[in-house]
């Protein structure tokens, strides 16, 4: 299992950004790791707790580990949003590359105690921690609001990351989780001043729907590791529904080439993001 921070690190050397993609099972996780391999692009595979709760930490971990071995390129994995514990404890237990501990929702003397209590926890079994202390806005499974709670100053989240020691920072930077209905408004000049003040990986949430002239801005400013999830389910879903279509006109009903179908939708939605975040030869 790769190390997120090495691969963040490298990419933020080097001037390009890691897809971090989002998989709800079998079929989408070695769906993205094709691409990855296709393009000899990093990449970091991620579960949200609703995902890992459903299938569960070890199952989750072995398909993990059994669909990227041999694969020749590095592949982390990575807990998505997680403001419970409880769920942190048992994939640190399970080896994972790192967590995202979202204490968003705490005030913040919470959110450092608590964050810098995971961080010891973590770095203890070798697993990295991103730190998210402000709201992204927007829910995704189930994690998350739809308003900006807490938000603060570039300097303040430098001075809470060199204390408790995190890894990654997913500051707000203008981006929500989910389908844009009104064009965001970005914050590259943001990733530039945290940037300066913290050579820590700076991650950008909410990816789908961005330009790749957003992209190439937000990476430019520092960026080095890019969520993409939305646009996995919207592929996922939508080449079912076009496949299931098809097999009610023919009343033909055959679940493997669906699945086929489903495969490459998903395997090109994640191509066209690893060439717009400049990955693509760099495994
Ligand atoms: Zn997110």
């Amino acid at each position: 299992m790769a190390s997120t921070l090495t691969l963040t690190r490298n990419a933020r050397e080097r001037g390009y950004a890691v897809p971090a993609v989002n998989v709800l099972d079998d079929l989408s996780l070695r769906a993205v790791v094709a691409a990855a391999v296709e393009a000899r692009s990093p990449l970091i595979i991620q579960i949200s707790v609703k995902t890992v709760r459903s299938i569960g930490t070890e199952l989750t971990t072995t398909i993990f580990r059994l669909a990227t071995r041999d694969v020749g390129i590095p592949v982390a994995l990575h807990l998505d949003h997680c403001p419970d514990r409880s769920v942190i404890d048992d994939v640190i237990a399970a080896g994972w590359s790192s967590v995202l501990f979202d204490a968003s929702d705490r005030d913040l003397a919470t959110a450092e105690r608590e964050t810098a209590e995971v961080v010891a926890q973590a770095h203890a079994a070798g697993v990295d921690v991103e730190s998210e202390i402000e709201n992204i806005v927007g829910v995704e499974d189930g994690v998350g609001s739809d308003v900006a709670l807490h938000g603060y100053s570039v300097e303040e989240l430098a001075a809470v990351a060199e204390r408790t020691g995190a890894d990654l920072l997913a500051p707000q930077l203008g981006t929500a989780h989910g389908e844009y209905h009104a064009a965001p408004v970005l914050l590259p000049q943001r990733v530039r001043d945290l940037a300066a003040l913290t050579d820590r990986p700076i991650v950008l949430h909410g990816g789908t729907g961005l330009s790749a002239a957003d992209f190439r801005a937000f990476i430019d400013a520092g960026v080095s590791k890019i969520n993409i999830s939305t646009a996995v389910k919207t592929s996922y879903m939508r080449s079912a529904e076009a496949h299931l279509a098809q097999a009610r006109a023919k009343d033909k009903w055959d679940p493997p080439s669906m699945f086929r179908d489903i495969s490459a939708a998903v395997q090109a939605a994640v191509a066209t993001h690893i060439d717009e975040f400049g990955s693509a030869g760099q495994a």
